[in-house]
């Protein structure tokens, strides 16, 4: 474990987020083991909600996949333990309100929760499962050229032209 990842897991323990992760864990009868990196890896998670393969809480991933499954997709673990690092600096639980909000701002750009939202693009769009999808483009005109927005003049004054010299 780098110094990094042990800050890390210091400081989700200290902010409550890993504790929160190992409750939803035990509360969803999952299997916990130590994974890389100071991460704990949660499987076989049945619940419903969230929607996803696989979720981060602190320092705990839960997935959705047994243990081999889940270990064996390093593209997405490291998406979840960059999750994990944005909890800690977040200080904990007002990662979770942040996230929604930029989830809910990525819905309204792009109709996707992961696409626009900060925190998926920083953990990495395509490891994520999310598409990366742009906002809409501005309307087009008939001719198919975008319509120009309103433009100030900005012709520039010589000096020796506004006083009538050339
Ligand atoms: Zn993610």
């Amino acid at each position: 474990m780098t110094s990094g990842q042990r800050l890390r897991q210091i400081a989700n323990v200290l902010n409550g987020s890993t504790p929160l992760g190992l409750l939803i864990a035990a509360s969803a009868r999952t299997r916990v083991r130590r994974g890389p990196g100071g991460l704990l890896i949660a499987t076989d998670y049945r619940w419903r909600l969230p929607f996803a393969g696989a979720f981060t809480v602190g320092n705990v991933v839960l997935f959705r996949a047994g243990f081999e499954r889940a270990l064996a997709d390093p593209a997405l673990l490291g998406h979840e333990e960059r999750h994990s690092s944005q909890y800690a600096w977040c200080f904990g639980a007002p990662f979770l309100a942040l996230y929604l909000l930029a989830a809910g701002w990525s819905v309204l750009r792009t109709g996707n929760p992961g696409s626009a939202n900060m925190f998926e693009r920083l953990a990495g769009l395509q490891a994520g499962g999310y598409p990366d999808l742009k906002p809409p483009a501005p309307p087009l005109s008939t001719r198919g050229a975008p319509i120009p927005t309103r433009r100030v003049p900005t012709r520039k004054l010589l000096p020796w032209k506004e006083a009538g010299r050339d």
